[in-house]
């Protein structure tokens, strides 16, 4: 989609620090880390929200979400992580392609904004 970040990376017409990329998806850093280890996983595919899912999107997402727990050495998952999909503008999506924010590193309470 034309003016979208992450399908700017995506597409690699805006650089970022890529750690995993497979057919699916794309892994890289949160340029404003809210733990030790912030990443996102962003799907290739472009949509905004879980309600534009197709079937097919679905099950995009459930090979991202099984791929994730694999990866626990390059997102350093091993002590615990925790994974966020902010949906809309009161949870705080503030770029309008779904990715999943996948936090690390230290303990968490239980701290929405
Ligand atoms: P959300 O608020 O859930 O939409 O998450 C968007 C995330 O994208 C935020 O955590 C931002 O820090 C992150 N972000 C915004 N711009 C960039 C960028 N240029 N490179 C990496 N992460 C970014
Ligand atoms: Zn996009």
């Amino acid at each position: 989609m034309e003016d979208c970040l992450f399908c700017k990376f995506v597409s690699k017409e805006l650089k970022t620090n890529i750690v995993y990329e497979n057919e699916d998806f794309i892994v890289f850093k949160d340029i404003a880390p809210q733990a030790k280890n912030h990443f996102l996983a962003v799907p290739k595919k472009h949509f905004k929200y879980l309600a534009d899912m197709t079937e097919e999107d679905a099950a995009l997402l459930g090979r991202i979400l099984k791929t994730i727990p694999t990866l626990k050495d390059v997102l350093e998952l091993k002590g615990g992580y925790r994974l966020v999909i902010n949906q809309g503008d009161d949870a705080g999506q503030t770029v309008p392609h779904l990715h999943i924010h996948i936090l690390s590193g230290q303990k968490m309470g239980w701290t929405p904004a």
